[in-house]
């Protein structure tokens, strides 16, 4: 099996939008490198610490990333996880806490799995916690595609064994001191697997639908060299000029609106030219000095 699904929990956002995104980036390699590394790293030590914490056996990972600062946000995650476990006592006397637990979401998502940081089980309630090291972007557990799958996912395990009718979905970032819960009905997640996202993830898996560009395009390996991209900033450079020959202030407003958005997307584009020369082997382009 390979490691990793084509249609991932976490690329869920960008490919239930734009639904060819997911073929379109197995064309290039995953460059996501140095953060997601330490992201491994710190996933690796909250795994440790929180089974340390519940009294099972685990090693202390080593890794080049170890910091004063890692350890910090690793043990609040611990602690908030346990808070967790606690509430979830009051209502059952023995809620089931699984660590790391392989979540298949196949039945919506073909050959869709990932990786739950901590599911905690009890009559009633299921409540899936995800660990997120980055910083870059700040996360909301409201309405986030990834973890609805990684919910549906546990369903497929628990439900029926265990009373559950609400899910809980929480997003512990400790980097930008965020934590977000979302608290939605089984029945909701249910109804959304079936209307919204069997239909995206069918069109997504055999590459159809319409490209797309929207922020969801930030994390795309495709984007650099994405033609949709590519045709939606254009348009925002040609602008229509209407009589009278001098632009208003109104006009201005508009071009100044689009220059941050336009800037960064050709800052993307000089240096995928420039690595493709200097790194790659690449002749020339016209235009590059
Ligand atoms: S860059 Fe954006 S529009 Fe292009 S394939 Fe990726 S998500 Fe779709």
């Amino acid at each position: 099996m390979s490691k990793h699904a084509i249609l991932s929990a976490s690329g869920a956002h960008r490919w239930m939008n734009c639904t060819p995104s997911a073929r379109l980036e197995l064309e290039f390699d995953d460059n996501s490198g140095e953060a997601a590394a330490e992201g491994t790293a710190a996933h690796a030590l909250s795994e440790h610490k929180l089974r340390r914490a519940l009294k099972m056996r685990s090693k202390k990972p080593v890794s080049p990333y170890d910091s004063d600062e890692m350890d910090t946000f690793t043990d609040g995650y611990v602690e908030f996880v346990l808070e967790v476990i606690e509430q979830a006592k009051q209502s059952c006397n023995d809620p089931l806490v699984l660590i790391e637990q392989r979540l298949d979401f196949s039945k919506y998502v073909p050959d869709g799995f990932g990786t739950g940081d901590c599911l905690i089980i009890s009559d009633g309630t299921l409540h899936i916690i995800d660990f997120k090291y980055g910083q870059g972007v700040l996360v909301s557990a409201e309405e986030n595609p990834q973890m609805k799958l990684y919910a549906l996912g546990a369903l497929e395990l628990f439900d029926g064994i265990y009373d559950i009718d609400t899910v809980s979905m929480t997003i512990y970032q400790p980097r930008r001191e965020n934590i977000s819960t979302s608290t939605v009905s089984k029945e909701s997640l249910y109804q959304w697997a079936e209307e919204v996202l069997k239909p995206k993830a069918e069109l997504a898996f055999v590459g159809d639908g319409n490209y797309r560009p929207g922020e969801w395009c930030q994390f795309c390996r495709a984007a650099v060299k994405c033609r949709a991209r590519a045709e939606a900033k254009m348009k925002l450079a040609t602008f229509e000029f209407a009589l009278p020959p001098l632009l208003s202030d109104e006009e201005i407003a508009e071009i100044l609106s689009s220059i941050g958005d336009l800037t960064s997307w050709a800052n993307e584009i000089m240096a995928y030219a420039t690595d493709a020369v200097v790194n790659h082997g690449k002749q020339q382009w016209p235009d590059l000095k």
